[in-house]
């Protein structure tokens, strides 16, 4: 308990989090805790997408820590999966976010697999990117994402 505490106090402060402190095997530590979707800020606090764009990362937590989150929020906010956009009121303003969550939700009922879900969120959101030099994070997620 006392770890998911500490992880969770990391996680809710971004600015904390710099490059260099991630993982780059294992993934951002909040994806390590050992119940990540109590991380994920309750769908009741929102409306409409938004709502249900959270409702939906804490229903499958464990594909939004193998998601990339194309909206910038990588060098911006030290992201590296989209479960950290989910842990702050970051996707309130982000409809990269909301879209790509939602999409993978579709997918999962779908039953589609990480590879597949991962190809189609790349193919809708890849273009939102907003840096021309990829970061860290994103080379590793396009190394480590389950389709070629
Ligand atoms: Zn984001």
């Amino acid at each position: 308990m006392g770890s998911l505490v500490a992880v969770a106090a990391v996680c809710l402060m971004p600015s904390a989090i710099r490059a260099e402190d991630v993982d780059l095997e294992d993934g951002h530590q909040c994806c390590r805790a050992p119940h990540p979707e109590a991380l994920v800020i309750p769908a009741d606090q929102f409306v409409g997408e938004t709502s249900a764009a959270y409702a939906a990362a804490k229903q499958m937590p464990d594909i939004c820590c193998k998601l990339f989150c194309y909206c910038g929020c990588d060098q911006v906010h030290g992201h590296s999966s989209l479960l950290e956009c989910f842990i702050t009121d970051h996707t309130v303003d982000c409809p990269t976010c909301r879209r790509e969550v939602l999409l993978a939700l579709q997918l999962k009922k779908q039953r589609k697999t990480i590879g597949e879900i991962q190809r189609a969120v790349d193919q809708q959101s890849a273009k939102d990117y907003p840096f021309k030099n990829a970061s860290k994070a994103l080379i590793d997620y396009r190394a480590r994402r389950q389709y070629k």
